[in-house]
């Protein structure tokens, strides 16, 4: 089955899918994304990335003029003309085209709008938790402004590449005092010895993961301990147990850090539990 992919208002085949050389994304990463899993082809938290995204778009004063509603017709239809049942769609919003100059373009200059969507195949990512994940740590030199969903995301690319030419599935990012930002696709958590869940704060300092807000709702319901803080390399080495969360692996467990195996080296029974009880805290749309 071919791909499709929508590009400002059409639905066109992936292949022939094109912006302009001139869209201010691929000149300048002047724009934002979202992605979203979908699973039985509904959207998992839909209203919460939406909302997300409305914040990124607002930070960054680019105009939507589309609204919401039709936005999430877009990303529905772009799901169903793909077939996609277990997967991801993608949405990427621009400042759109316009000759090149730093400054912001005249007002009325569109933004652009892309959304893609594609299967994952589910029982490798299944595989995937049942095993665990390694990562590596490297210093976060990423801006300061890292809570926005920008497409700016070169960092994370070579934290990403760092990662895999390492052997390893992700790479934590680490600050100037020593402390764990987040992952360079996903957000970082540790389990102490004594099993309380710790995490970073939602700060300017790491993305608001909605898979993060979803994970504290179910910590919440099963009355789990749970410490918003920020925690240092040493403490990850030290924990019980380590994991990511994001949209496309929910919760996958962390089984090395910098070659050293976490806990007994086999994925932790918070983290199991954490990503069983998932979606039964997630919104379906
Ligand atoms: N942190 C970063 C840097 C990310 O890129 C992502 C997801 O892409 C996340 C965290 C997790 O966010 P979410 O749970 O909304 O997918």
């Amino acid at each position: 089955m071919s791909r499709v992919a929508y590009v400002n208002g059409r639905y066109l085949p992936h292949r022939n899918a094109m912006v302009h050389v001139e869209d201010r994304g691929y000149q300048f990463s002047d724009g934002v994304y979202e992605v979203c899993e979908v699973r039985d082809a509904k959207v998992v938290d839909e209203r919460r990335h939406l909302a997300r995204l409305r914040r990124s778009l607002d930070e960054l004063r680019i105009r939507l003029t589309m609204p919401f509603s039709a936005l999430s017709i877009v990303l529905h239809e772009t799901i169903r003309r793909n077939r996609v049942r277990d997967g991801i769609v993608y949405l990427q919003v621009t400042r759109g085209v316009a000759r090149r100059d730093h400054a912001f373009p005249a007002p009325q200059t569109a933004p652009s709008l892309v959304v893609t969507a594609r299967n994952l195949d589910g029982s490798k990512r299944e595989k995937e938790a049942q095993q665990g994940i390694s990562v590596i740590t490297l210093a976060d030199l990423r801006w300061a402004r890292v809570d926005i969903k920008s497409i700016a995301l070169l960092p994370n690319v070579l934290a990403k590449q760092a990662a895999r030419e390492q052997g390893a599935r992700e790479a934590w990012l680490v600050d100037s005092k020593g402390f764990v930002t987040e992952g360079s696709s996903a957000n970082a958590w540790i389990v102490t010895s004594d099993g309380k869940i710790v995490t970073r704060p939602a700060d300017h300092g790491i993305l608001r993961g909605i898979s993060r807000a979803v994970v504290l709702d179910v910590i919440a319901a099963l009355g789990l301990e749970l410490e918003e803080r920020p925690f240092t390399v040493a403490e990850a080495y030290a924990a019980r147990e380590a994991f990511v969360t994001a949209a496309s692996q929910i919760v996958l467990p962390v089984i090395r850090i910098d070659g050293r195996a976490v806990g007994n080296g086999h994925p932790g029974s918070i983290a199991t539990t954490l990503r069983h009880e998932f979606h039964r805290h997630a919104e379906f749309s």
